[in-house]
């Protein structure tokens, strides 16, 4: 007999959630790289999948090493590519070491690769993008561990000048009056490893668009495993979702031993099926390849109708006899 072929790598985990895609792999202990591209961030670097080297920020949640392990080489090619220097965002005290570990890389290979290190304090924000800022928050795991949640400005009339018509507003901003504020849009959290506890609750995280968060342990003696190691159990997931506003809840980070349909299973038995629809697991190719199925169909079905309301407004339609 031949040996067989080695195991063909899995695909990455895709998921559509509008505006934003959320990508990337993630398996407890192995490797977790979560990348959201609509905002240049990658959340940690455990291992560093192609797609990951077009985002600008690699957000490291703890320097365990499926989170970390990819960082050197994630930089590296950034270089390679032309792509500029990698913007490595982290908690404070992990910024020494990491320095330490990329200053290693440069004796190793002889050659200096550049970098930026960004660490936060608690609470500290930076600037990701235009009007969007991300804030660290400090969770609780076996070691050094951040969160974060990334939050849009978005400018608004202030209530009073709402049914002014726009001329009127464009004069009262001619003379200098204040007639916008600022509201904070928590558009995404992201959970690193975590044991339960108060920054799951926090109003940044509960009321975010999306809220991506590790979830490692689901059979219910592994409880105490979760317990242990400081993360979370899918009993912990369910019971968060009662005060969790999220439009989606991405779940990542899940034992290579756990079954994903069991998983599946388990929280639309737990938090009942209304609950559960806003639950979506990164690895779960299968359920995730049928939702986009149908985001695609449903988007096409939008375009035809489009079409047939408003015929020629097609920028492919041809113009004269079709071709034969
Ligand atoms: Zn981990
Ligand atoms: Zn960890």
């Amino acid at each position: 007999m031949l040996p067989k072929p080695p195991p063909r790598e899995g695909p990455l985990g895709y998921l559509l959630l509008p505006p934003f895609r959320v990508q990337g792999t993630s398996v407890a202990g192995e490797a977790t790289c979560v990348q959201i591209p609509e905002l240049d961030v990658c959340f940690d670097m455990g291992v560093c999948p192609r797609a990951a080297l077009a985002s600008k920020f690699a957000i490291i949640s703890h320097g365990h090493m499926d989170h970390v392990g990819a960082l050197a080489y994630w930089c590296s090619q950034r270089n390679f590519q032309g792509m500029g220097p990698g913007r490595i965002v982290c908690d404070q005290r992990l910024a020494e070491p990491i320095r330490k570990m990329l200053g290693a890389f440069e004796e190793v290979e002889h050659s200096a690769t550049p970098y930026e290190i960004i660490p936060l304090a608690p609470e500290q924000e930076i600037q990701i993008k235009n009007n969007v800022i991300m804030r660290g928050f400090e969770v609780e795991h076996t070691c050094p561990a951040m969160g974060y949640s990334i939050i849009e400005k978005r400018s608004k009339l202030k209530p009073e000048y709402a049914d002014l018509p726009q001329e009127k507003l464009r004069e009262l901003k001619d003379r200098d009056v204040e007639i916008t504020h600022v509201l904070d849009v928590p558009l995404v959290a992201y959970l690193g490893d975590t044991a339960p506890g108060a920054p799951l609750v926090r109003n940044d995280v509960r009321t975010a668009h999306i809220v991506i968060s590790e979830c490692t342990f689901i059979e219910p003696d592994h409880k105490q495993r979760a317990k242990i190691g400081k993360h979370l159990h899918l009993d912990d997931i369910v019971e968060w979702l009662g005060v969790l506003e999220c439009e989606h809840l991405v779940l990542t980070h899940l034992s290579r031993r756990s079954n994903i349909a069991t998983a599946r299973k388990q929280v639309e038995q737990l938090a009942g099926r209304e609950r559960a629809r806003r639950v979506h697991f990164l690895m779960d190719h299968r359920a995730n390849r049928l939702r986009y199925e149908q985001q695609l169909a449903s988007a096409e079905a939008l375009e035809r109708k489009r079409l047939s309301q408003h015929p020629g407004t097609d920028e492919h339609a041809h113009q004269g006899p079709a071709h034969g």
